[in-house]
């Protein structure tokens, strides 16, 4: 096999791409594994405690580093460089990593993941717009700060406890008339007094110099007000980036792409696992779960082609 010949194309090191590089590697397949993050969002994580296995929980970055390194002890290439193109001929699928280089395989996993969903306000991107509570956050410890995280759902819940912990106020704003998050996270919430929340409430702009100081909000039925913050997480969702994807793959209307059964795509050869897929659930063990799959799905479809 030549050295840029592989089985599997795997784009994204999150839990889904690693857990597919362990167990297609250990089924005897040649893997390239493509991504720059070792573990993906397993970093925003920054105790992991529903994860079957670890009593008191594990830190998302220590598991998802531990993962990198099994798949690479599996004998996984892990280029640490993201894929810029996919694209299939009539024979097999070609990837174009960010090192410039080109890799071939019969099969290729989409395990990509999300990113966050951002808000079509002015200033949106200005200095003290965040995405991740919990790699930004500890910017302001012992800073006397309030922050806001914008959202009504699991992801702004988790976000305003872990902010909450060394802010002087959290506002949390949603935009809905009701918190759409899991029970414990919303009934934790309603405990930890320094977070102050606002229901109907429509971000209209941020506000400040340099960076944000403030936030422009309609609450419903009342004049536009002023809130002043240090800064602001955004925890709106997520969606899907696929644009390293030179070949048409059915998606949902949000850009979740569809599976079979069998997690593959509409494309012949192409599979997709984790956050990415459309699922009804996105989570770490459900991400593993998928990965898993899809690596003995790709190995069946590898053996069906000779
Ligand atoms: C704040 C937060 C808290 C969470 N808490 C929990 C929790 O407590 N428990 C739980 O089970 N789950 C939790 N989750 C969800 C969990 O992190 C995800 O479900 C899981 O990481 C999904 O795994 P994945 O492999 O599908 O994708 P990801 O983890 O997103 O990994 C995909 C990777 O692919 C990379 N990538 C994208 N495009 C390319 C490309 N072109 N080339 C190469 N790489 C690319 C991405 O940068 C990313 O690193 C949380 C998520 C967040 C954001």
């Amino acid at each position: 096999m030549a050295e840029n010949q592989y089985d599997l194309i795997i784009i994204g090191t999150g839990p889904a791409g690693l857990t597919a590089a362990i167990y297609g590697q250990r089924m005897g397949m040649k893997i390239a594994v493509f991504g720059d993050t070792p573990g993906g969002n397993l970093n925003m994580i920054e105790n992991l405690m529903n994860y079957p296995g670890f009593v008191g929980g594990i830190p998302g970055t220590q598991f998802g580093v531990t993962m990198f390194t099994q798949a690479q002890k599996e004998g996984a290439v892990l280029p640490m460089a993201r894929l810029n193109l996919l694209s299939h001929d009539d024979e097999q699928f070609m990837g174009i990593g960010a090192d410039s280089r080109q890799y071939f395989a019969p099969t290729a996993l989409i395990a990509c993941g999300v990113i966050p969903k951002t808000l079509d306000v002015p200033n949106v991107n200005k200095k003290g717009v965040f995405h991740c509570s919990l790699c930004d956050g500890p910017f302001f410890r012992n800073k006397n700060a309030t922050l806001a995280v914008i959202g009504g759902g699991n992801m702004a819940g988790q976000g305003a406890l872990s902010l909450s912990k060394f802010a002087k106020q959290v506002i949390l704003i949603c935009r809905g008339d009701n918190l759409k998050m899991e029970a414990v996270t919303k009934k934790a919430i309603e405990k930890q007094n320094n977070i102050h929340l606002l229901l109907n409430t429509q971000v209209v702009s941020f506000t400040g110099q340099q960076q944000i100081e403030g936030i422009l909000v309609i609450i419903r039925g009342e004049e536009k007000k002023k809130i002043r913050v240090n800064g602001a997480f955004l925890a709106i969702g997520w969606e899907p980036r696929l644009d390293m994807l030179d070949i048409p793959v059915e998606t949902t209307p949000e850009g979740f792409i569809k599976t079979d059964e069998k997690l593959m795509t509409s494309h012949p050869g192409l599979f997709a696992a984790g956050d990415v897929r459309d699922t009804d659930m996105r989570q770490v063990i459900t991400a593993c779960a998928d990965g898993a799959r899809a690596a003995i799905y790709a190995l069946e479809f590898l053996q069906r082609m000779k």
